[in-house]
Protein backbone atom coordinates (compact mmCIF):
# COMPACT_ATOMS: atom_id res chain seq x y z
CA UNK A 1 0.00 0.00 0.00
CA UNK A 2 1.24 3.59 -0.81
CA UNK A 3 2.72 5.06 2.38
CA UNK A 4 2.15 8.32 2.66
CA UNK A 5 3.27 10.20 5.60
CA UNK A 6 1.44 12.33 8.23
CA UNK A 7 0.83 13.96 11.51
CA UNK A 8 0.05 12.32 14.74
CA UNK A 9 -3.64 13.16 15.85
CA UNK A 10 -4.83 13.69 19.59
CA UNK A 11 -8.06 11.76 19.89
CA UNK A 12 -9.96 12.81 23.42
CA UNK A 13 -12.78 10.71 24.36
CA UNK A 14 -14.40 12.20 27.31
CA UNK A 15 -17.93 11.19 28.70
CA UNK A 16 -19.19 10.60 32.46
CA UNK A 17 -18.07 8.00 34.51
CA UNK A 18 -20.16 4.34 33.91
CA UNK A 19 -20.21 5.39 30.48
CA UNK A 20 -18.12 2.82 28.95
CA UNK A 21 -14.95 4.76 27.92
CA UNK A 22 -12.36 3.08 29.61
CA UNK A 23 -13.24 -0.35 28.42
CA UNK A 24 -13.61 1.30 24.66
CA UNK A 25 -10.09 2.93 24.90
CA UNK A 26 -8.85 -0.66 26.05
CA UNK A 27 -10.58 -2.13 23.01
CA UNK A 28 -9.13 0.37 20.65
CA UNK A 29 -5.49 0.00 21.87
CA UNK A 30 -5.63 -3.42 21.85
CA UNK A 31 -6.51 -3.15 18.18
CA UNK A 32 -4.25 -0.82 17.15
CA UNK A 33 -0.94 -0.75 18.77
CA UNK A 34 0.55 2.14 17.44
CA UNK A 35 -1.71 4.53 19.73
CA UNK A 36 0.24 5.15 22.56
CA UNK A 37 -2.33 5.98 25.86
CA UNK A 38 -2.04 9.40 27.66
CA UNK A 39 -1.24 7.99 31.08
CA UNK A 40 -2.31 11.01 33.36
CA UNK A 41 -0.97 12.43 36.63
CA UNK A 42 -3.73 11.82 39.24
CA UNK A 43 -3.75 13.02 43.12
CA UNK A 44 -6.58 10.80 44.01
CA UNK A 45 -6.01 6.68 45.72
CA UNK A 46 -6.04 3.96 43.34
CA UNK A 47 -9.26 1.70 42.88
CA UNK A 48 -8.53 -1.89 43.41
CA UNK A 49 -6.90 -3.24 40.26
CA UNK A 50 -5.45 0.12 39.14
CA UNK A 51 -1.97 0.25 38.44
CA UNK A 52 0.55 2.98 38.73
CA UNK A 53 2.00 4.07 35.63
CA UNK A 54 -1.06 1.89 33.59
CA UNK A 55 -4.20 3.21 34.84
CA UNK A 56 -2.78 6.66 36.49
CA UNK A 57 0.52 8.02 37.64
CA UNK A 58 -0.92 8.49 40.86
CA UNK A 59 1.11 11.47 42.81
CA UNK A 60 0.39 14.12 45.77
CA UNK A 61 -0.70 17.28 45.83
CA UNK A 62 2.76 18.89 46.37
CA UNK A 63 3.90 16.98 43.26
CA UNK A 64 1.02 17.89 41.41
CA UNK A 65 1.63 21.37 41.99
CA UNK A 66 5.07 20.85 41.43
CA UNK A 67 4.62 19.63 37.53
CA UNK A 68 1.46 22.20 37.08
CA UNK A 69 4.28 25.53 38.01
CA UNK A 70 7.02 24.08 35.56
CA UNK A 71 4.87 23.85 33.13
CA UNK A 72 5.04 20.35 32.26
CA UNK A 73 1.26 19.60 31.82
CA UNK A 74 -0.57 19.83 28.29
CA UNK A 75 -3.61 20.64 30.57
CA UNK A 76 -5.04 20.33 33.82
CA UNK A 77 -8.25 20.26 35.90
CA UNK A 78 -9.52 19.24 39.12
CA UNK A 79 -12.34 16.88 39.09
CA UNK A 80 -14.62 15.48 42.26
CA UNK A 81 -12.21 17.43 44.57
CA UNK A 82 -8.72 15.84 43.24
CA UNK A 83 -6.08 16.95 40.53
CA UNK A 84 -5.95 15.16 36.81
CA UNK A 85 -3.51 16.29 34.49
CA UNK A 86 -1.79 15.25 31.27
CA UNK A 87 2.07 15.07 31.43
CA UNK A 88 3.44 17.21 28.26
CA UNK A 89 6.65 15.18 27.13
CA UNK A 90 4.95 12.03 26.32
CA UNK A 91 2.49 13.56 24.36
CA UNK A 92 5.30 15.68 22.19
CA UNK A 93 7.41 12.72 21.86
CA UNK A 94 4.64 10.51 20.01
CA UNK A 95 3.91 13.28 17.81
CA UNK A 96 6.79 13.85 16.78
CA UNK A 97 7.19 9.77 16.03
CA UNK A 98 4.10 10.64 14.25
CA UNK A 99 2.04 7.95 16.20
CA UNK A 100 -2.16 9.20 17.51
CA UNK A 101 -2.89 9.59 20.83
CA UNK A 102 -5.19 8.63 22.64
CA UNK A 103 -6.91 10.54 25.76
CA UNK A 104 -8.95 9.87 28.32
CA UNK A 105 -9.47 13.53 29.84
CA UNK A 106 -12.77 15.85 30.67
CA UNK A 107 -14.35 18.20 29.25
CA UNK A 108 -12.13 21.11 31.09
CA UNK A 109 -9.19 19.07 29.16
CA UNK A 110 -10.44 19.12 26.10
CA UNK A 111 -10.99 22.80 26.16
CA UNK A 112 -7.65 23.71 27.01
CA UNK A 113 -5.90 21.35 24.30
CA UNK A 114 -8.17 22.67 21.87
CA UNK A 115 -6.71 26.04 22.34
CA UNK A 116 -3.47 24.56 22.05
CA UNK A 117 -3.87 22.00 19.48
CA UNK A 118 -7.11 21.93 17.52
CA UNK A 119 -5.47 21.11 14.42
CA UNK A 120 -4.40 17.56 15.72
CA UNK A 121 -7.47 17.34 17.98
CA UNK A 122 -9.90 15.11 17.36
CA UNK A 123 -12.94 14.75 20.22
CA UNK A 124 -15.86 12.29 20.90
CA UNK A 125 -17.83 11.95 23.45
CA UNK A 126 -19.41 9.08 24.91
CA UNK A 127 -23.28 8.82 26.03
CA UNK A 128 -25.07 6.27 28.52
CA UNK A 129 -27.88 4.74 26.49
CA UNK A 130 -30.07 5.74 29.39
CA UNK A 131 -30.01 7.40 33.02
CA UNK A 132 -31.05 3.59 34.52
CA UNK A 133 -28.03 2.31 32.43
CA UNK A 134 -25.36 4.80 33.79
CA UNK A 135 -26.92 3.89 37.49
CA UNK A 136 -26.61 0.20 37.15
CA UNK A 137 -23.30 0.36 35.54
CA UNK A 138 -21.97 2.43 38.77
CA UNK A 139 -23.11 0.35 40.73
CA UNK A 140 -21.93 -2.81 39.22
CA UNK A 141 -18.13 -1.58 38.87
CA UNK A 142 -18.65 -1.33 43.13
CA UNK A 143 -15.17 0.03 43.29
CA UNK A 144 -16.98 3.47 44.77
CA UNK A 145 -19.01 4.17 47.96
CA UNK A 146 -22.99 4.72 47.43
CA UNK A 147 -21.70 8.37 48.20
CA UNK A 148 -19.29 8.27 45.27
CA UNK A 149 -21.60 6.57 43.16
CA UNK A 150 -24.60 9.34 43.96
CA UNK A 151 -22.06 12.18 43.38
CA UNK A 152 -20.73 10.64 39.98
CA UNK A 153 -24.52 10.21 38.92
CA UNK A 154 -25.03 14.12 39.96
CA UNK A 155 -21.95 15.15 38.01
CA UNK A 156 -23.05 12.84 35.08
CA UNK A 157 -25.49 15.86 33.76
CA UNK A 158 -22.72 18.35 34.35
CA UNK A 159 -20.44 16.18 32.39
CA UNK A 160 -23.29 15.53 29.71
CA UNK A 161 -24.02 19.02 29.02
CA UNK A 162 -20.76 19.58 27.46
CA UNK A 163 -21.55 17.76 24.76
CA UNK A 164 -21.73 19.90 21.89
CA UNK A 165 -18.09 20.83 22.46
CA UNK A 166 -17.21 17.51 20.65
CA UNK A 167 -16.78 16.20 16.98
CA UNK A 168 -18.43 13.16 17.32
CA UNK A 169 -21.01 11.88 19.58
CA UNK A 170 -21.38 8.08 20.28
CA UNK A 171 -24.38 6.15 22.48
CA UNK A 172 -22.76 3.51 23.84
CA UNK A 173 -25.88 0.79 24.29
CA UNK A 174 -23.61 -1.80 22.38
CA UNK A 175 -20.17 -2.19 23.03
CA UNK A 176 -19.16 -3.91 19.86
CA UNK A 177 -21.19 -1.21 17.61
CA UNK A 178 -19.14 1.44 19.54
CA UNK A 179 -15.62 -0.21 19.14
CA UNK A 180 -16.85 -0.08 15.09
CA UNK A 181 -17.46 3.09 15.33
CA UNK A 182 -15.19 4.98 16.51
CA UNK A 183 -12.31 2.58 15.00
CA UNK A 184 -14.43 4.52 11.54
CA UNK A 185 -14.10 7.69 12.84
CA UNK A 186 -10.49 6.79 13.45
CA UNK A 187 -9.69 5.39 10.08
CA UNK A 188 -11.40 8.66 8.45
CA UNK A 189 -9.60 11.10 10.45
CA UNK A 190 -6.67 9.69 9.75
CA UNK A 191 -6.66 10.46 6.35
CA UNK A 192 -7.86 13.99 6.24
CA UNK A 193 -5.64 15.79 3.96
CA UNK A 194 -4.12 18.45 6.68
CA UNK A 195 -2.75 15.79 8.40
CA UNK A 196 -0.95 13.82 5.21
CA UNK A 197 1.94 15.44 5.17
CA UNK A 198 3.57 13.55 2.31
CA UNK A 199 0.42 14.38 -0.11
CA UNK A 200 2.28 16.83 -1.52
CA UNK A 201 5.55 15.25 -2.46
CA UNK A 202 3.83 12.32 -3.72
CA UNK A 203 1.43 14.25 -5.69
CA UNK A 204 4.84 16.12 -7.29
CA UNK A 205 5.94 12.87 -8.51
CA UNK A 206 2.48 11.33 -9.76
CA UNK A 207 2.35 14.32 -11.67
CA UNK A 208 6.09 14.67 -13.08
CA UNK A 209 5.24 12.13 -15.48
CA UNK A 210 2.02 12.79 -16.89
P1 LIG B 1 -11.72 8.81 37.33
O1 LIG B 1 -11.41 9.30 38.71
O2 LIG B 1 -13.07 8.18 37.24
O3 LIG B 1 -10.62 7.94 36.77
O4 LIG B 1 -11.77 10.09 36.39
C1 LIG B 1 -12.62 11.14 36.67
C2 LIG B 1 -12.66 12.10 35.50
O5 LIG B 1 -11.39 12.73 35.32
C3 LIG B 1 -12.98 11.43 34.16
O6 LIG B 1 -13.96 12.21 33.50
C4 LIG B 1 -11.68 11.48 33.41
O7 LIG B 1 -11.89 11.57 32.01
C5 LIG B 1 -11.06 12.75 33.95
N1 LIG B 1 -9.62 12.77 33.78
C6 LIG B 1 -8.74 11.77 33.92
N2 LIG B 1 -7.49 12.18 33.65
C7 LIG B 1 -7.57 13.49 33.32
C8 LIG B 1 -6.60 14.48 32.93
O8 LIG B 1 -5.41 14.25 32.81
N3 LIG B 1 -7.10 15.71 32.66
C9 LIG B 1 -8.41 16.02 32.76
N4 LIG B 1 -8.78 17.25 32.45
N5 LIG B 1 -9.34 15.12 33.12
C10 LIG B 1 -8.93 13.87 33.40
Amino acid sequence: MTDIARRGLLLVMSSPSGAGKTTLSRRLLAADPSIAMSVSVTTRAPRPGEVNGRDYHFITQEDFARLRDRGDLLEYAEVFGNFYGTPKRPVMEALQAGRDVLFDIDWQGTQQLAQAMEEDLVRIFILPPSAEELRERLIGRAQDSASTVARRMAKAADEISHWPEYDYVIVNDDIDASDAEITAILRAERLRRRRRVGLTQFVRELTKNL
